[in-house]
């Protein structure tokens, strides 16, 4: 946002914000980054995006990329980092992001972490009862063309199987079956409990349910990430 200051250069009343949502898969957790984004206007930047989209290229680097996602594993911390890095360096990022799935692990996080303003950056960590989890994972449907995303259980698009803005059909991404599932869920637990730690010793790590409808959840970040960004502003001074 921009304050008058009688014509002159505008004054910058808010410095960026940075948002990282950790979750186990299935959370909601890119759901809840896309709303976010669109109520709050910062970049919603998803490495797995990213990396689906690097995993359909014909080269070794998507062929490797894509047996490491569809084994649940996770991707070299060089290569994610070095893309998050790309990403939000570019223009858009300049009042902030939305991180959804970086980092990940604490080599991740600490490499990110000096990079960021941290008195303007938040961590919403969602937290979700496991009994949940493998429901909502395995009824996830998402768009190829937008990447929206849908679930047969509780967000169903309004025609069975296809996307409401494109109106091309749903896929079931590779990795969200119950094996990959599985051994994804195993690599969470094994990554976020000395990561949480990382950030709670930063004192900058918010616990959240995400065993609430999602419309409340979505509600419920947008007050926190709205009051990160009004303080922003006063950090700037
Ligand atoms: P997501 O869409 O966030 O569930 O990520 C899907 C897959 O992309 C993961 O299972 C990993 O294989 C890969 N991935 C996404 N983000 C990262 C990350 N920060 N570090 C390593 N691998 C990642």
């Amino acid at each position: 946002m921009l304050a008058e200051n009688d014509g002159r250069k505008p004054l910058k009343t808010r410095g960026p914000v940075f948002v990282i949502l950790l979750g186990p898969p299935g959370c909601g957790k890119g759901t809840q980054a896309r709303e976010l984004s669109k109520t709050v206007g910062l970049v919603h930047i998803s490495t797995g995006d990213i990396l689906r989209k690097a995993a359909r290229e014909d080269t070794e680097l998507g062929r490797m990329i894509q047996s490491k996602m569809t084994a649940g594993e996770l991707v070299p911390d060089s290569l994610v980092c070095q893309t998050v890095v790309t990403r939000t360096s570019e223009p858009d990022c300049e009042s902030g992001a939305i991180l959804d799935g970086f980092p990940r692990t604490l080599d991740q996080a600490i490499f990110l972490c000096p990079k960021l303003p941290l008195r303007q950056t938040i961590v919403l960590n969602l937290q979700i009862s496991r009994a949940v989890l493998m429901q909502r994972v395995l009824g996830r449907r998402t768009c190829p063309a937008c990447g929206e995303i849908y679930n047969i259980h509780f967000r169903q698009p309004r025609m069975t199987g296809f996307c409401d803005r494109d109106s091309v059909p749903l896929e079931r991404r590779t990795d969200d079956n119950e094996v990959t599932v599985r051994q994804r869920l195993l690599e969470y637990e094994e990554q976020i409990q000395p990561l949480a730690s990382f950030f709670k010793d930063m004192n900058i790590r918010q616990d959240i349910s995400a065993d609430v409808d999602p419309a409340a959840l979505a509600s419920q970040l947008s007050v926190l990430v709205r009051a990160a960004i009004d303080a922003s502003g006063k950090n700037l001074g």
